[in-house]
């Protein structure tokens, strides 16, 4: 598989090419499942400092963007931080809404759905965008904990629901699999 960093963006995003979304709270397990998925360590990029606040666009195959949102809810973002993360959100959805060809949706499987991954949930559900969502970190948590993740996500979306771990390579198959579909 041929990955290559394209670049940070704002605004002008590359529409060439479909783009495949990974969207998440902070520290759900991003980088290290994009990682798993390309078998390259390409999302460290993600997370130089200045970069997080930005779309990260990395082409695949020459076939598509795989684009690395900045992750969402962490603690200590002040006000003014999360404003410019919906604004780039809105802008990035607005702009590239006929480019987006899938949404990966990462929640935690011990932590479950939270507030803002509702509203992340409702969000995509409005702009009518088609997503998976993928439990990352399986192995960290027990089967009643993943039970639990998915039957509450259940009550949430109609959409599939993938269970992974970037530690144990769990899920790669699939993931790709709706990736290339
Ligand atoms: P991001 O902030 O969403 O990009 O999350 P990272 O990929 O940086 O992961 C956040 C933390 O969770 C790191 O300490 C990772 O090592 C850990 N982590 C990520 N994926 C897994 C996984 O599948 N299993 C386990 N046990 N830990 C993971």
């Amino acid at each position: 598989m041929n990955v290559r960093f394209v670049g940070s963006f704002k605004s002008d995003f590359l529409k060439d090419k479909p783009h495949i979304v990974f969207v998440g709270r902070s520290n759900a397990g991003k980088s290290s499942l994009i990682n798993m998925l390309v078998n390259r360590k390409v999302a460290y990029v993600s997370k130089e400092p200045g970069r997080t606040r930005f779309i990260n666009l990395f082409e695949l195959d020459r076939k598509l963007y795989i684009a690395d949102a900045p992750g969402y809810g962490f603690a200590k973002v002040s006000k003014a931080e999360q404003e410019n993360w919906k604004k780039l959100m809105e802008n990035y959805f607005f702009e590239c809404k006929d480019a987006i060809s899938k949404v990966f949706l990462l929640i935690d499987s011990v932590v479950g759905p939270t507030e803002l991954d509702k509203m992340m949930i409702s969000w995509l559900e409005h702009l009518n965008l088609r997503y998976t969502v993928v439990l990352t970190k399986i192995d960290k948590a027990s089967q009643r904990e993943i039970a639990q993740t998915v039957s509450k996500l259940k009550t949430l979306t109609d959409r599939p629901i993938v269970l992974t771990s970037s530690k144990e390579g769990r899920g790669k198959r699939e993931l790709l699999s709706f990736v290339f579909a």
